[in-house]
C-alpha cells in the first residue's frame, strides 16, 4: 500500500469551523469522542452523578444546597467540551440526586443560574441550554443532567428568529411570541395554562408532538425568569416527563438574551424522540412530521392529567 502524502493540519482541541460552501457552522471537537457511554458499555465504576461520586467530576463551580449543605443540584465544566474559550464554554448541570429521570425544582434553579453566569462572561452570547434524556435523544449518562453551551458568536437560526420576531413586531406592534401563546388557546392547542406558565403544540413546528412551555409574562431572557415562573415551569414540565413513561426526549430553550422588545419571549421546548433523523431531513434540513397538533396537544392533555 502507498502511504498517503497528503499533510494532516494540525488541529487545536476545539474549533468552530464554518462550511464556505453553505455557510453551516459547526463545533469540531477532539475530545467529545471520548466520553463514555453508558447506553453501550454499563460502566462497573457506578454513575459519576450520584451523591458520593463528586470526585469523579470536574471541579464544582456552584450547586444549590439544602439545610444540611447537602447537594441538590451541582454544576461544573463539561470534562468532554464540545467548544472551549474563547470560543464559549460548555457546562454540564446535575439536576437531581436521584438517579432515575427527575426534574427538580434545584436543577432548574441552577439552570437559570449558570445561565446568568454564561452571560456575565460574554455578554453578546446566546447560550444554548439543553437536556437530553435517553440514547435516542443523544445521552450518554442516564443520571438526569442538562447541558449549557455558551458560543462567543451568535447562532444563525436564532439570528434569524429574531429578525422574524423583530418584523412581525413592527408589523403588528406585538410579540409573535404572545401572539402564539393566545391563538393556541383559541384553537384548542392548550395544554395547560398555570399562573405564570403556559404550555401548548405550535400550529406548525418543526417536529411531532414538540410541547412548548412559555412564560405569561412576555420576558426575553430565561436568565430573568422569577421565582415563580420557574416554579409554575418545573411543575409542569415534571409531570410532561412522567407522562413520557422513561421514553427519550430532549429539552431545549430558545430565545435571545440580548434581543430588543418584540425580538425574544423565552421559551421551552420538549421534544418526545420518537424516530431518528433519516436522509430527507440530513439532505434538506425539513422535518416531515405526523399527525395534527390538535392530536398531539390531545394526548399531552392526557398524559400530564
Ligand atoms: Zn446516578
Ligand atoms: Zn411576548
Amino acid at each position: 500500500m502507498r502511504r498517503s502524502s497528503f499533510r494532516v493540519p494540525e488541529r487545536p482541541e476545539t474549533q468552530i469551523v464554518e462550511d464556505p460552501i453553505s455557510g453551516d457552522i459547526a463545533l469540531q471537537s477532539r475530545v467529545r469522542g471520548q466520553r463514555p457511554n453508558e447506553f453501550r458499555h454499563e460502566d462497573e465504576a457506578g454513575c459519576p452523578f450520584c451523591p458520593g461520586a463528586e470526585s469523579q467530576t470536574p471541579k464544582e463551580i456552584a450547586s444549590v444546597v439544602d439545610g444540611s449543605g447537602a447537594w441538590l443540584a451541582r454544576a461544573f465544566p463539561n470534562k468532554y467540551p464540545a467548544v472551549t474559550p474563547p470560543d464559549g464554554d460548555h457546562e454540564l448541570i446535575v439536576d437531581s440526586t436521584a438517579h432515575a429521570e427527575e426534574l427538580t425544582r434545584a436543577g432548574v434553579g441552577l439552570w437559570r443560574e449558570r445561565q446568568r453566569a454564561a452571560l456575565g462572561r460574554y455578554p453578546n452570547a446566546m447560550p444554548v441550554l439543553f437536556k437530553n434524556s435517553g440514547e435516542l435523544a443523544g445521552a450518554t449518562i442516564r443520571h438526569p443532567h442538562t447541558q449549557l453551551i455558551t458560543l462567543s458568536r451568535p447562532i444563525p437560526r436564532w439570528e434569524r428568529l429574531r429578525a422574524r420576531a423583530l418584523a412581525y413586531w413592527e408589523r403588528n406592534a406585538a410579540c409573535v411570541w404572545c401572539e402564539d401563546a393566545r391563538q393556541a388557546r383559541s384553537e384548542g392547542r392548550s395544554v395547560e395554562t398555570a399562573a405564570r406558565i403556559a404550555a401548548y403544540v405550535p400550529s406548525r413546528s418543526r417536529y411531532p408532538s414538540l410541547l412548548r412551555f412559555v412564560p405569561l409574562r412576555c420576558s426575553a431572557a430565561f436568565s430573568e425568569a422569577d421565582d415563580d415562573e420557574l416554579d409554575d415551569f418545573t411543575a409542569m414540565a415534571r409531570r410532561a416527563i412522567r407522562g413520557l413513561n422513561g421514553s427519550a426526549f430532549n429539552i431545549f430553550f430558545e430565545g435571545d438574551p440580548n434581543g430588543p422588545p418584540g425580538a425574544s419571549h423565552w421559551h421551552v421546548d420538549l421534544v418526545p424522540r420518537e424516530s431518528t433523523f433519516a436522509g430527507f431531513e440530513l439532505a434538506s434540513g425539513l422535518h416531515i412530521t405526523s399527525g395534527t397538533p390538535e392530536e398531539s396537544a390531545e394526548r399531552w392533555r392526557r398524559m400530564m392529567a
